[in-house]
């Protein structure tokens, strides 16, 4: 498509004819990137908001934000992860804080990982999967895929082995890092402590040595960067895992050079969109599975997606009402709603199946 602008493009250059520069401006983003950077901050949920992080500011001031995406709604790490990671519904993968990692995760089933899909795509590309909660790594991202892991019991650690990774001449198409520190600070002070605070400013510290580094690689043009939380937590007492908007309002934050500028994301927003956008990204159909969108107000010329209700109904549907409730009676009965009976509709379904 590029080629057929271009040519068209030199044509009416050499007619003469002047074209506004507008008029070729936009660059498709459905494949429109070779890179993708999946940053993951665990437990800092909406409260990037509140930090001073002008890292997070320099990157995403030109990119599309929602501090309203919503998580899934179980609050705990591994269901949302895998969430993020896979695109679907917490109650379709099953990955909960108390199974992660009992056994090697593979890439033969139903929901597997964006890296599964891109490994799929590009056989030869490199894949890479940096955490610092290294259960992600083992019960989460797949390890018979070839993608190169590492695990560091530190966020400054994790930078570190990023950045040499990167600068050792690796150029992956997709590259996951989870930083763990917000998530230790938020349970020992709550999300009202300044300590929390302080901690995601420490963590936008390392999240720009990583895009100045893949800047340095002469990297950035053909990358998407993206910034997403699992979870926040509660004021005052801290943890997670219920169904408070503390946990379960969380940052998606997008930058690349096809993504609107000062674009607010829809109001339909999930954590879980980001495998959809990240396929997206590299040109990479998506699978029939997935209930992630591409969010409104994200790339250029492109309206946010209706999230497939006929994939997972029930999911569509209970999430759909149990945000009304919440919203209009200001507390979380439509949440709780939302997870009790999707559990017993998953239940009967799955009899069914059998
Ligand atoms: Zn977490």
């Amino acid at each position: 498509m590029k080629k057929v602008l271009s040519l068209i493009m030199a044509f009416l250059l050499l007619a003469g004819i002047t074209v506004p520069a507008s008029a070729f401006a936009y660059e498709p983003s459905y494949g429109g990137y070779k890179h993708v950077f999946i940053i993951g901050i665990d437990g800092a949920g909406s409260f990037i908001e509140k930090a001073n992080t002008p890292n997070f500011d320099r990157i995403f001031g030109s990119g599309a934000v929602t501090y309203n995406a919503r998580t899934e709604v179980r609050t705990n790490s591994a269901d949302n992860w895998s969430s993020i990671l896979k695109g679907v519904s917490f109650l379709k993968h099953n990955i909960t804080n108390d199974n992660i990692g009992e056994q090697e995760m593979t890439s033969d089933i139903e929901f597997p990982t964006v890296f599964t899909y891109v490994r799929n795509a590009m056989p030869e590309t490199k894949l890479a999967s940096f955490v610092n909660w290294n259960a992600i790594n083992v019960g989460i991202v797949e390890t018979d895929i070839g993608v190169v892991k590492g695990n560091y019991p530190s966020d400054e650690e994790v930078t570190n082995l990023i950045c040499n990774y990167l600068n050792e001449g690796n150029d992956p198409a997709l590259m996951f890092v989870q930083f763990d520190s917000v998530d230790h600070v938020g349970h020992d002070t709550s999300s009202d402590s300044a300590e929390f605070i302080s901690q995601i400013e420490v963590v936008d510290g390392y999240l720009g040595r990583i895009y100045d580094t893949v800047a340095a690689k002469g990297m950035l043009e053909d990358s998407l960067f993206i910034v997403v939380s699992d979870h926040g937590h509660l004021r005052q007492y801290g943890g997670h895992g219920g169904i408070t908007m503390d946990e379960s309002m969380t940052t998606l934050a997008v930058s690349g050079k096809t993504v609107i500028t000062g674009g607010k994301l829809d109001k339909f927003t999930r954590s879980r969109d980001v495998a959809a956008i990240t396929l997206y990204a590299l040109g990479i159909e998506r699978p029939n599975n997935m209930t992630a969108r591409i969010p409104g107000n994200l790339f250029l010329g492109i309206k946010g997606e209706i999230r497939p209700v006929y994939k997972d109904p029930l999911d569509w549907m209970l999430s759909n009402l149990s945000w009304i409730i919440t919203s209009k009676t200001n507390s979380n009965i439509g949440f709780a709603i939302y997870a009790e009976v999707y559990k017993a509709g998953a239940k009967i379904i799955n009899s069914f199946k059998k």
